[in-house]
């Protein structure tokens, strides 16, 4: 019989509204201790992302691994990392996409699913109505997953529990799990790093609208 020691799951981890709702459907679904959590540092506008993470980790009693990925700055550079670049979405990708993140976070993550025995991978990643980031598509996790498979010879699933649900329907999930409040008060989302939101950035907006959408939708039953 197979002892089982290991979590069965890990959550690819920013402290944000959506990956924060993947921890809390993890949970429920394959039991407290039996999920991980990963988080990246890349040099993100602010350290308050991963604050949130660490505190949400903590308080939900999840186990956190921080992974230092800031070499990606040596090789591209953009609005999410620079303070010094306005965020703006005029062109064909808002200038807040990091080139190669996503494939960059599951390898990394897989490496260490795998040195934990870990099969599942969860990921927030969202094409319905998100701002067309290449990574955050389908096809690109499918593509990913197959690649990781072969790379380390390992059965990964990558889930992506958000994939086709709009802003108003994760709030919905989130409500169904229990936890609207808790995500609004302690989750992180805006590209500037205010804490509670500036109101302005396309992230803002996002979850203000879909937020805003789900609340009048369930308000006429
Ligand atoms: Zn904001």
């Amino acid at each position: 019989m197979k002892i089982k020691s290991n979590a069965d799951a890990l959550v690819i981890f920013s402290g944000g509204q959506d990956s924060t709702t993947c921890l809390l459907q993890a949970i429920a679904d394959y039991g407290r201790e039996n999920v991980e959590a990963i988080s990246f540092y890349y040099g993100q506008r602010h350290a308050i992302e991963l604050e949130r993470a660490k505190w949400i980790a903590d308080d939900l009693g999840i186990k956190l691994t921080i992974i230092d990925t800031s070499v990606i700055k040596q090789v591209t550079n953009n609005a999410l990392m620079d303070e010094s670049q306005t965020i703006k979405s005029e062109n064909k990708y808002p200038n807040t996409f990091v080139d190669g993140r996503n494939a960059l976070f599951l390898l990394l993550a897989g490496s260490y699913a795998k040195s934990q025995g870990i099969t599942e991978i969860i990921i927030g990643v969202c094409e319905t109505d998100f701002s067309g980031y290449p990574d955050c598509r389908d096809q690109f996790i499918k593509s990913m997953n197959t690649t990781m498979n072969l790379a380390m010879d390992y059965p990964f699933r990558i889930k992506t529990p958000l994939m086709w649900l709009t802003k108003a329907e994760t709030w919905a999930l989130a409500d169904k799990l229990g936890y609207l409040d808790y995500i609004k008060v302690h989750t992180h989302t805006c590209y500037y790093g205010v804490l509670g939101g500036c109101g302005k950035c396309p992230s803002c907006l996002l979850r203000e609208k879909g937020l805003s959408d789900y609340l009048a939708k369930k308000a006429s039953g």
